[in-house]
């Protein structure tokens, strides 16, 4: 990684209790760069006015740089449309907005399936859980093997012709395992069940093909991506969104509304009612641009370095259990150190200037699969350095001698 991409990321530059910040939290969100910034400052200053309304200049101009911004994202993904591309305030939108839309469409029915995996974060377990409720459907779960993968030795019997809906985690946040979409979505279709794919981790760190991928809907979300919080985007096939009821009612989702009926407007705003983040609508464009400049096979090599050096530093600790020890991971390193609780390791180390995550991830079914109530994540970004993780480790080996 260059000096000029880490420079890029002002927010890097400060100092935590006089300890230059070593920002290992990126599975939680990342940093944003001067481009990100830069898009949404020029927005505010030289655009900022409401969109597919306005005759006026401002208007005009805005709702170009939005629609602009739907056609650099859908791109990105490899979206066949560009009005397939919704835009969400993130993956959890995303995802409820599959499930509800597919519960309000009487296509799931009692003693339906949906499956899951053992892996998801909650926003990929409870929305379904609703679902389920809301239809009389029930769930089933692919089971976690002890190195944190995906253990498809009785997938055929876990997709059926019972089974309407798969949805799956791309990349978990938790252990970092890249799962094995590519295995599980031909026997989905084979089956005729749809297929969501939760890329809120595997946008971030990879090149993501929906087309190559086969699946129904991609989820992501815009902050994992180096660009703000509160805009992400679902992609779904046109014709199984055609064939969804709407969602949330309101203004930009109708053609006509009259007190005795309203029709609603097509993709993409049939499920855009409201008026949009149109300021991170686009600051996401440059966000995903800039990741193609840097590019994204740069990024993943970049991450997985950092992630072979710190498995091998850290297993010098004494009583270190790394969870996830796939050979298919993205740079996220979760672990535990034998009698230390990891919340007292993780405040330990931030009084070293170093911000890792400690808990469950939002994943506890996954967490209790493994008997613990959390890990310590570490979680790698193209600005991170080979020094920083030389000081995580040393920081490590400080607190573990002061915990025990
Ligand atoms: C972060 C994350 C989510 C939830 O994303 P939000 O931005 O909080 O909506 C879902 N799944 C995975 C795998 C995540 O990492």
């Amino acid at each position: 990684m260059s000096p000029e991409i880490r420079s890029q990321f002002p927010i890097l530059e400060q100092t935590i209790n006089g300890k230059p910040l070593v920002y290992f939290d990126n599975a939680a969100t990342a940093q944003k760069p001067l481009a990100v910034l830069d898009a949404s400052r020029a927005y505010y200053t030289e655009l900022n006015s409401n969109v597919h309304r306005g005759v006026h200049y401002l208007s005009r101009k805005a709702t170009d740089a939005h629609e602009h911004a739907r056609e650099v994202v859908a791109a990105h993904f490899n979206a066949p449309h560009t009005h397939e591309l919704i835009f969400t305030s993130g993956t959890t939108d995303g995802i409820n907005l599959a499930a509800d839309t597919l519960a309000l469409s009487g296509r799931i029915k009692p003693g339906d399936r949906v499956l899951i995996s053992g892996l998801e974060h909650h926003s990929n377990i409870v929305p379904w859980q609703m679902l389920c409720q809301q239809t009389g459907a029930e769930l089933d779960v692919i089971p976690v093997t002890d190195s944190g993968e995906w253990d498809l030795s009785n997938i055929d019997s876990l997709i059926t012709e019972k089974t309407k809906i798969i949805a799956l985690n791309h990349v978990s946040n938790a252990l970092g395992t890249i799962n094995p979409v590519e295995t599980v979505i031909p026997k989905a279709k084979a089956a005729g069940a749809l297929v969501l794919l939760d890329g809120a981790q595997s946008a971030p760190h990879m090149k993501v093909d929906v087309q190559a991928l086969g699946c129904d809907f991609y989820v992501f979300s815009g902050h994992k991506t180096y660009a703000p919080t509160g805009i992400g985007a679902l992609w779904g096939k046109e014709e199984i969104l055609n064939s969804l009821p709407p969602w949330r009612g309101g203004g930009e989702m109708i053609k006509e509304v009259t007190f005795e009926k309203t029709t609603y407007n097509d993709l993409p705003f049939k499920y855009e009612a409201g008026t949009p983040n149109i300021e991170g609508a686009i600051s996401l464009a440059a966000a995903l641009q800039w990741m193609q400049q840097v590019g994204l096979d740069t990024i993943a090599n970049h991450e997985h370095e950092l992630l072979v050096q710190a498995t091998a530093a850290i297993q010098e600790i004494e009583g270190v259990k790394i969870y996830g020890t796939s050979e298919h991971k993205a740079g996220v390193l979760s672990f535990g150190i034998e009698g230390i609780h990891h919340y007292d390791l993780g405040t330990l180390i931030d009084n070293m200037g170093i911000a890792v995550r400690t808990g469950h991830h939002c994943c506890q079914p996954l967490m209790a699969r493994f008997g613990i109530t959390g890990t310590t994540r570490a979680s790698f970004a193209i600005y991170n350095t080979a020094e920083e993780v030389d000081t995580f480790i040393t920081a490590l080996k400080k607190a573990a001698m002061m915990l025990r």
